[in-house]
């Protein structure tokens, strides 16, 4: 049998708020989705008050849990400070796993200010987070995202892939896997394995059709608990599919993630050039090291007699990259190969590894390796 709504409400009614009311009258609870035993809801709250709720979410997701046809668990907390408000107190670390952090509308530090990175704890384990990110979406941003994954990997590097695409999360799709992670003893999700990956995707949990309405917030308090509650294990690299676009959601997230760098995807056409300078420019806000350019969908090359045709006026990105100072990491082809292994759950650089496509993957993770190579080894 199913869990119901009702259900749900009913073991949240027994859990009181901080102030004594019960948290379905609360006025904090996000709509429920429950089906196929998955649940998912956010409890909104004051950022001033924040910090009282975070027991009362644990609480929550515990009594959610409970309930006999439940399989999987997520309950975010969020929070809005309202105008004017003084500023929420500092956070706890954020390696206490159930506690999640809450992210506040505030702009984000302007030049000169502190880098992100010094406020935000590493992710045990893992020696470098880093983003792939474009401008908009269906510029090929996590086919990139897997097959750069699979290029580390084949440097013989320990690789994990978090697609962190809330609004349409692709990875099920392009790895083929559609199970639900299992808990391990200390109760984090065990991401699951493929192609030598660990990989975690919001797809895992919820259905696309929920993915898709999350808000700002509730975006950010996702993508935390996937990266800290999460057994990743020891990690080199472990590569963040993120969402598209240069929002705010987007921003928070680049924000609060400890990246060691970002990817950016982009076509050669110029309206994706510009989403993509937007992209630069939104990591740069954040301090986080844009370890270069690739240009997807570069050229289009005849599955045929492999004729290259130019087709978006290819070149764009490697221009752009050369004007804006940041690396050129390489051009991608359109080709029949890549949609096909991609759609069909087994990506170039693992199902064709000597082929051309994988050489082009591999050479470009061999230039985000030597940018990350400091780091690595310090781990
Ligand atoms: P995004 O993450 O930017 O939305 P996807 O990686 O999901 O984009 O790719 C969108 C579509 O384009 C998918 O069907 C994918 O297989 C296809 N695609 C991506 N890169 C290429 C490429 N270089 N050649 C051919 N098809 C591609």
């Amino acid at each position: 049998m199913s869990v119901t709504q009702q259900q749900v409400l009913d073991s949240l009614a027994r859990i009181k708020s901080p102030r004594g009311v019960p948290l379905t009258n609360a006025n904090v609870l996000s709509p429920i989705s429950a089906s196929d035993g998955k649940v998912f809801f956010s409890i909104n709250v004051d950022a001033a008050e924040a910090r009282a709720w975070e027991s009362v979410r644990a609480e929550a997701e515990a009594a959610v849990r409970g309930i006999p046809s439940v399989t999987t668990v997520m309950v975010a907390l969020t929070a809005e400070r309202k105008p004017g408000a003084a500023p929420p107190p500092p956070q706890p670390s954020r390696g206490t796993p159930g506690v999640q952090p809450v992210h506040a509308h505030k702009p984000p530090p302007q030049g000169g200010a502190q880098s992100p990175m010094a406020r935000q704890s590493e992710i045990p384990g893992v020696a470098a987070v880093i983003a792939v990110a474009s401008g908009k979406g269906g510029v090929g941003k996590s086919t990139t995202a897997l097959n750069l994954a699979l290029g580390l990997r084949d440097l013989g590097l320990k690789v994990g892939l978090l697609d962190a695409d809330i609004y349409g999360p692709s990875v099920p799709r392009l790895t083929g896997l559609h199970e639900k992670p299992e808990l391990d003893g200390e109760r984090k999700m065990i991401p699951l394995r493929r192609f030598g990956l660990a990989i975690m995707s919001i797809g895992f949990l919820v259905e696309e059709e929920t993915a898709m309405i999350w808000r700002g917030p509730m975006v950010m308090s996702a993508v935390t608990q996937m990266l800290r509650d999460v057994a990743w294990g020891t990690l080199d690299v472990l590569v963040v599919d993120m969402p598209p676009g240069t929002g705010d959601a987007q921003l928070t997230l680049a924000q609060n993630v400890p990246l060691k760098g970002a990817v950016i995807v982009s076509t050669p056409q110029d309206l994706s050039l510009i989403d993509a300078r937007r992209g630069l420019a939104m990591f740069k806000k954040v301090n986080v090291p844009v370890l270069g350019i690739v240009e997807n969908m570069s050229y289009f090359q005849c599955p045929h007699c492999g004729t290259k045709s130019d087709i978006f006026g290819h070149g764009g990105a490697r221009h752009e990259a050369e004007k804006l100072q940041v690396p050129f990491l390489g051009e991608i082809p359109l080709h029949m190969a890549i949609r096909a292994t991609s759609d069909a759950g087994n990506p170039v650089v693992d199902s064709e590894p000597d082929g051309p496509h994988a050489a082009i993957y591999r050479a470009i993770a061999g230039q985000v390796r030597d940018q990350l190579k400091g780091v690595i080894a310090a781990a």
